[in-house]
């Protein structure tokens, strides 16, 4: 009986020590990936393991650094830092299901660097 009760509390003890060592990577890794992202993106922000843009948008990326996928992405990095990983992936999650990239403050904070730039 004793033991048991020790395994009901050993999980949950278990799964928040590892969401709280995972909300401690605060340094995205950057991979240009050799391959295309499956569907219509071209990079992807995946807290904690890192920031994910195919590798035909690096050349954009440093022409035009206002506009490029790695800034756009490392905003999306400063919310989840910002937010902690549980509630950044929620929040992008349920809304992007809601309404999609449309009306999704995140998205569009993301764009305000270029939306700044003008284009
Ligand atoms: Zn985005």
């Amino acid at each position: 009986m004793h033991s048991l009760k020790k395994k009901r509390f050993a999980i949950p003890i278990g799964l928040i020590l590892v969401v709280s060592l995972l909300n401690l990577v605060k340094h995205p890794f950057v991979v240009y990936l050799p391959f295309g992202i499956p569907g219509p993106q071209a990079a992807s922000t995946i807290p904690p393991f890192g920031i994910f843009i195919e590798s035909d948008q690096k050349k954009t990326d440093e022409s035009n650094w206002a506009c490029s996928y790695l800034t756009h992405e490392m905003v999306h990095w400063e919310q989840y830092k910002r937010m902690g990983l549980v509630s950044f992936h929620y929040n992008y999650l349920s809304l992007y299901f809601k309404s999609g990239r449309k009306n999704h403050w995140m998205e569009e904070e993301a764009s305000e660097p270029c939306r700044k730039k003008g284009r």
